[in-house]
């Protein structure tokens, strides 16, 4: 077997023609630092949640000469021992980015030494596609909120039209533009109009609320037949979830910013949340989101994985879905992201409200080197 003999990290970078915003923030480009790890001939390609910036330097500064050497195919040892040793070093600072980074290329790579996909490595496929929910829906620079509103109905019935039956929107509107709660719950009435009863809706605070307005939206979502309320209240706020649980009749999900099992067994214990959503970029990568999704069934949860990354990230989220039990949904970004379109020589597409998941070894794409050079920024 061959042992690692280089890490590098790959700052990606696109300009968005047209910016949109979630409760937390405006996004007017889309940044990734992937994660390239080779032995031998081979490679496996991982990555970051975040900005480059932090990502970069501690792949390439503190990861790289960890790393050298070692038997790639030993995933877990090199993830808990990478853990570790940051901890060591930051202390509470954990960077869970740079972890998942390297994580889904080392998985990557094991899977590709071994000839096996990485679903195969979990304890194999149970399914060959996985219905898709259509993330979007966010906020506009508009000048009314009857524009706003038209615009996200229009892009609801876009999605029904090209086939999802399950949409994602976001709500928390009082953090960046001139309106509140009253216009969020306008938003999702909007769109359940819109698209009639039939369509499975999720709606998204981004944790933009108080505990005050996450029990008033939430009494109302579940009215309107929401399926889970994701993030209402800050990621920290453990005991206030379990709380506003209680309270509610409309389904809770997090996770997006929770990282390794220790923070998801504590919302598990607290009973937090009905679903789990562990991201591979974040949460600690699929060593991680496996984890996470064992802890999931042991607790009779669901996990549903987090994804807003370019194809890397959506290509081992697949993998990851095709072993969980259920009807777990994958989370499709429906924004106009090139990074996530061109960056797989065979993009991973919808087909109707379901994604195929590659059965080649790895995470089961190839990353296309010239698109890769083009949004390359360092
Ligand atoms: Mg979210």
């Amino acid at each position: 077997m061959p042992t690692i003999d280089d890490v590098t990290a790959i700052p990606l970078r696109r300009e968005l023609d047209e910016r949109f915003a979630n409760a937390q923030k405006w996004i007017d480009s889309r940044e990734y630092c992937l994660v390239r790890v080779k032995a031998g001939e081979q490679t496996g390609w991982g990555e970051c949640w975040g900005p480059v910036a932090g990502n970069r330097e501690l792949v390439e500064e503190y990861v790289a000469p960890r790393l050298r050497g070692r038997d790639p195919t030993n995933v877990e040892q090199i993830h808990d021992d990478l853990v570790f040793e940051l901890r060591s070093s930051y202390h509470s600072y954990v960077p869970a980015s740079v972890v998942g980074g390297v994580d889904i290329a080392l998985w990557d790579l094991r899977g590709k030494l071994r000839g096996e996909s990485v679903a195969s490595l979990l304890g194999g496929r149970r399914r060959d596609s996985v219905r898709a929910y259509a993330t979007g829906h966010f906020f506009r620079d508009v000048d009314s909120f009857d524009a706003l509103r038209a615009a996200v109905v229009e892009e609801a019935r876009g999605h029904v039209k090209a086939g999802f039956t399950a949409l994602k929107n976001k709500i928390g509107l009082a953090r960046h533009t001139p309106w509140g709660r009253e216009e969020d719950i306008e938003l999702v009435r909007a769109i359940r109009e819109a698209v009639g009863d039939d369509v499975t809706l999720l709606t998204d605070a981004n944790h933009a609320y108080d505990a005050a307005d996450a029990r008033w939206v939430g009494r109302r979502l579940a009215d309107l037949d929401v399926r889970f309320f994701e993030e209402p209240i800050p990621p920290e706020g453990i005991d206030q979830y379990a709380r506003l649980n209680d309270a509610l009749d409309v389904s809770l999900a997090a996770g997006e910013c929770w990282a390794f099992e220790g923070e998801f067994r504590r919302a598990v214990e607290a009973g937090a949340v009905d679903y789990l959503q562990p991201d591979v970029t974040s949460a600690g990568g699929i060593t991680s989101t496996d984890r996470v999704a064992s802890l999931a069934r042991s607790a009779n949860l669901q996990a549903f994985p987090h994804v807003f990354g370019s194809a890397v990230a959506l290509a081992a989220s697949l993998q990851v879905l095709a072993t969980l039990p259920g009807e777990p949904l994958l989370e499709f970004d429906r924004t106009p992201n090139p990074i996530r379109e061109d960056l797989a020589v065979e993009p991973i597409t919808n087909d109707r409200d379901r994604v195929p998941i590659p059965d080649r070894p790895g995470i089961g794409i190839e990353v296309d080197e010239d698109i890769l050079a083009e949004f390359r920024v360092d």
